[in-house]
């Protein structure tokens, strides 16, 4: 598919369950991608991007940036507190904030630069244990600690299980969501993005169903 198909489909389905299709941001996850292949769709005039690794974004976009105007950049992939300041210098967003000791780290940084990218909790709502997030029981308490840190929080994100129907697990985000006054849902990818609307998304990260499929050298 292509970017064109991507986004009609995007309104297609908005449409379908009802939703205002500007509401939901269409983020282009270019990790690992041909450069060639993200300048084409920075071409079709596409500004917002993903990437999970932000040493693999420091040697891309810096360059990008200064040949494209208005680009929005949203990390999507674990963040080290080693590596907070460099994400908060590149990244308009992070997605995977989803501990206390990053918070605080993220918090440190703001207050001593006097600017913070907006912030989403990335929770594990499968509790699986190789999986970035905090888990459900814990989230509230995460919430609550980035707002009184001033955070800018947004809202919430999940990976769902690769072998567990998504919905359920975006149906408990959006829940999870609602309880804490969070408007913000960063889910759905190629594969689910559809239902992933269906159930309320705001930011859809979409990768080969964009550019193709990843090869990973
Ligand atoms: C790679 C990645 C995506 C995009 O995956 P596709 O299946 O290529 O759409 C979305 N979200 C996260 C967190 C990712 O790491």
């Amino acid at each position: 598919m292509s970017l064109t198909d991507i986004k009609t489909r995007l309104t297609e389905t908005a449409t379908l369950h009802g939703r205002d299709p500007d509401d939901i941001h269409l983020i282009a996850v270019s990790k690992v991608q041909l450069l060639e292949r993200v300048e084409a769709v920075l071409q079709q005039g596409h500004r917002v991007f993903g990437e999970n690794r932000v040493q693999e974004a420091q040697g891309k976009w810096p360059d990008f940036k200064s040949r494209f105007d208005g680009i929005e950049l949203h990390l999507i992939g674990p963040l080290q507190t080693n590596k907070a300041r460099a994400a908060m210098e590149l990244f308009d967003v992070i997605h995977t904030v989803d501990r206390p000791k990053l918070t605080r780290t993220i918090a440190r940084i703001a207050e001593e630069t006097g600017t913070c990218p907006d912030i989403f909790v990335q929770v594990n709502t499968g509790d699986e244990d190789q999986k970035a997030g905090v888990s459900p029981d814990e989230v509230d308490a995460l919430v609550a600690e980035c707002r009184s840190l001033n955070l800018p929080l947004k809202g919430l994100m999940c990976i769902p299980p690769v072998n567990e129907a998504p919905s359920l697990h975006f149906a408990l985000l959006a829940k999870i969501a609602a309880r804490n006054d969070l408007t913000g849902l960063s889910m759905g990818m190629s594969s689910d993005f559809d239902e992933a609307i269906a159930q309320g998304a705001t930011h859809v990260r979409v990768g080969s169903a964009i550019f193709g499929a990843r090869s990973y050298a």
